[in-house]
């Protein structure tokens, strides 16, 4: 698991290491942190290394999780450099050592492939509409290169892979200062401070709770060696930022008032998934709707904050 030791591969490396696998964590702690994986440390099929995926690593698994990457728009824009070639030089390493030792390999996609969409809601084969020179790029690029490494290592080198398209997915364990919207308006809302929202609020997003995310993931490692993806996973109930501002607010019963903030440049105006292919490949839809996913995530913050 690389990126294990952030919000989705924590998750990840717990359920796996659950279900009886051995599971080997890689991370160089850029946002995530050990604080995420150290209650699975007395595990003894658990391992944790410290390792940059920008270098080459050598070990023999059966499956490789490619999580590593930086997802929270400013920390993916601190060092936009870094973020192409952890996308990019990280695919390469992966996927050369998943092709040497012949493991299964499942790429962590994104929405952002889609850039601002222009068919809405997105299905795998919309080609999507990403400015390649704006601040959005380093990772939006970033990992449609990975896209093209990982179909081109398939073609031509037979490399077992699998990509799923990850629509924006929130839940306990994401950091209090990630900076992405469901942790900000809820610590926002706990601390009773104002609630930033950028632009007037009416760009939508759809969200998936945590472990509905997990769950398509795994069902993804393990479907037949014919089925490569890309395939969305996510929840196709799609809100406004503005709805999202309110329902934190209703829910954590707080006294935060709603202001707005200048909208960052390419910032997404809708985005919501096509989820049919899922259903039909990977027998996968969501089960947690918004209102109870903010809940479990909301008690998760009032217990760190
Ligand atoms: P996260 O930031 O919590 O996790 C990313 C992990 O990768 C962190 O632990 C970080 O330290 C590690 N990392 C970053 N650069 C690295 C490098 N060069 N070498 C080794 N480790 C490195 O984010 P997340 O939400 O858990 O996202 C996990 C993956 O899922 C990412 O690839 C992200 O692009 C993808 N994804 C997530 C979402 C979402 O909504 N959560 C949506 C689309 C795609
Ligand atoms: N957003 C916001 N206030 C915040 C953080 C984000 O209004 O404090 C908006 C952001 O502009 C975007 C949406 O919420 O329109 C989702 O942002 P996030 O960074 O979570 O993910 P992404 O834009 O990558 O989907």
């Amino acid at each position: 698991m690389t990126g294990g030791a952030g919000f989705l591969g924590s998750h990840l490396c717990e359920r796996l290491l659950n279900e009886g696998n051995e599971v080997i964590c890689l991370d160089n702690y850029f946002t995530g942190q050990k604080q995420n994986v150290v209650h699975l440390l007395k595990n003894p099929y658990f391992e944790l290394i410290r390792h940059d995926v920008t270098m080459p690593f050598f070990i023999e698994v059966h499956e490789i999780y490619n999580l590593a990457c930086p997802a929270s728009p400013i920390h993916y824009q601190y060092n936009p450099i870094k973020t192409v070639k952890t996308s990019v030089m990280g695919a390469i390493n992966m996927l050369g050592l998943a092709k040497r030792i012949r493991a299964k390999i499942l790429q962590a996609s994104t929405s952002e492939v889609y850039g601002d969409p222009q068919i809405h809601p997105q299905p795998e084969s919309y080609w999507g509409y990403v400015n390649p020179i704006g601040i959005r790029a380093c990772y939006d690029e970033g990992k449609r290169a990975a896209e093209t490494l990982f179909i081109n290592y398939h073609l031509q080198n037979n490399v077992r892979i699998k990509i799923v398209r990850i629509f924006n997915t929130y839940g306990p364990r994401m950091h209090p200062n990630d900076g992405r919207v469901v942790s900000n308006f809820i610590v926002q809302a706990l601390q009773g401070r104002d609630i930033t929202i950028y632009g007037n609020g009416s760009q939508t997003r759809s969200f998936c709770y945590v472990d509905d995310m997990i769950d398509g993931m795994i069902r993804m490692m393990n479907t037949g060696e014919d089925f490569t993806g890309p395939v969305n996973i996510g929840n196709p109930n799609e809100f406004s930022i503005r709805e999202l501002a309110r329902k934190d607010i209703k829910l954590t019963d707080s006294k935060s008032k709603i202001i707005t903030a200048p909208l960052p440049p390419d910032d997404p105006t809708q985005r919501q998934p096509n989820i049919e292919l899922a259903g039909k490949e990977l027998h996968w839809e969501p089960k947690i709707q918004l209102e109870d996913g903010l809940k479990k995530t909301i008690e998760f913050f009032r217990t760190i904050i």
